[in-house]
């Protein structure tokens, strides 16, 4: 009987603390502008947070919780973060220290299991040193019209961080492999005349789905291409595919920006949206919008035809879905599920440097066929690509020469044309270069 009751004692701690929360893991992810901290933690979480100052510090307290050693020793601070320490509190509770590299601006949620994790807390941290620049206005471009600027291409890496998106049979992550993918395309784009690459993320760190396109847009991209990995259960399904944004998802996405007119004054040209009426108002985004969803069909037509020289194929047809990351209505967007992470074969290759610089070329090459036949005005490929116009009925040579911004005698210089009567409707004309 004594001998039990001094067992029990010898327990209570450990009981005690058994019945309360554990921090099993923690996990950081620094984004640029961001630190992401995750714990691990046995189930549901109540949790506080505040920031102290000199040193900067973010003090996470919960309640009835401990936390093993495991979890100090295997941390380690980068981003804005330096270090975690801990301590017990009101005996039961567990206090978190974060030490900081400076001020930030803390968020904190917690996310029930899913089938790759357990409850989770998770801690984000924006670096509240940096000052956000405003985006510059497109006037400023405007002002500035004889100069020709760079196309820029925003790729995007799917996933990353806490989010490892599809894994194969071998343990390959598809942030991985996208994120070399998207590394290896941004060379190529760096190297092709009059085009600039911007990496959406280029590192191991999530960035939200909205924060993508809004990276795109802050950097003036004129197409972004998003790069996953897909993933089935069936494993011998194979083959890439390509997606455009689906006319549904596009117009539930409208329906979003005509609700902040502000965010929209700028897609339909610098027009401000806030005093025309609902119906106007949708017209113009509409048009812009269709415009958009043309070019991006188009892109996605190029760069599968691009896909199907590197291997197999999933879909012979430029596929159509809701992905968030497509909805930009101002700016072209496609979607590259280069391959099944989920079949071995397609596994193997992916994780290939000579495949992935493959899929980086062919998506380099649909990029540029396309912009070759669709260059924007004010860009220096559209200086030097020749373009073509297939003539329409009604169109007079006066009207094609203002449009491409050339001259009459140069359009009849370059297709030998003697007078408007040449001008049958289908007939190709080549628009020669700006001045040329
Ligand atoms: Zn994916």
């Amino acid at each position: 009987m004594a001998r039990l009751a001094w067992l029990a004692l010898l327990l209570l701690p450990w009981l005690a603390n058994a019945a309360g929360l554990q921090v099993e893991g923690a996990r950081l992810w620094a984004a640029p502008d961001n630190t992401r901290v995750v714990f691990d933690v046995s189930g549901p979480v109540e949790h506080r947070l505040f920031t102290l100052k000199n040193p900067d510090r973010l003090v996470v307290d919960l309640s009835d919780a401990s936390i093993g050693p495991a979890v100090r020793k295997t941390f380690t601070g980068a981003g804005l973060v330096k270090d975690l320490r801990s301590g017990p509190r009101n005996k039961h509770d567990l206090r978190l220290v974060l030490d900081l590299k400076g001020p930030v601006k803390p968020k904190s949620f917690v996310l029930k299991p899913s089938a790759q994790y357990g409850h989770r807390l998770v801690i984000d941290l924006a670096d509240a040193s940096k000052k956000t620049t405003p985006t510059p206005k497109k006037t400023e471009a405007a002002s500035a019209p004889s100069k020709l600027r760079d196309l820029v291409i925003a790729i995007d890496a799917g996933h990353g961080g806490e989010d490892p998106g599809a894994r194969g049979k071998r343990g390959t992550r598809e942030k991985d492999v996208v994120l070399a993918m998207a590394r290896r395309l941004a060379r190529l784009v760096e190297k092709e005349p009059g085009m600039q690459p911007v990496l959406i993320r280029d590192g191991d760190y999530y960035v939200g789905l909205r924060k993508r396109m809004e990276k795109a847009r802050e950097s003036r991209a004129d197409l972004f291409i998003s790069i996953h990995a897909d993933a089935f259960r069936d494993r011998s399904v194979n083959g890439a595919s390509v997606y455009a944004v689906s006319r549904r998802g596009a117009s539930s996405e409208m329906a979003r920006w005509l609700a902040a007119r502000e965010n929209a004054a700028d897609l339909v040209g610098g027009v401000s949206l806030d005093d025309k009426d609902d119906l106007l108002a949708e017209v113009l985004l509409d048009l812009a919008q269709t415009a958009t969803l043309e070019a991006s069909n188009e892109v996605a037509a190029d760069v599968l035809s691009q896909m199907k020289r590197v291997g197999q194929v999933h879909k012979r047809t430029v596929q159509h879905a809701g992905f968030v990351v497509l909805k930009s209505p101002d700016i072209p967007s496609v979607l590259v599920e280069t391959a099944f992470i989920s079949n071995p074969a397609e596994e193997k290759r992916l994780r290939s440097a000579r495949h992935q610089q493959q899929v980086a070329q062919a998506i380099m090459n649909g990029v540029r066929k396309y912009f070759a036949a669709n260059p924007p005005p004010g860009t220096r490929i559209a200086s030097v690509a020749p373009r073509q116009h297939v003539i329409r009925r009604g169109d007079t040579l006066s009207h094609i020469a203002k449009r491409y911004g050339v001259t009459m005698a140069s359009l009849r210089r370059h297709n030998h044309l003697r007078d408007e009567d040449n001008l049958l409707v289908g007939t190709v004309l080549t628009i020669p270069a700006n001045g040329g």
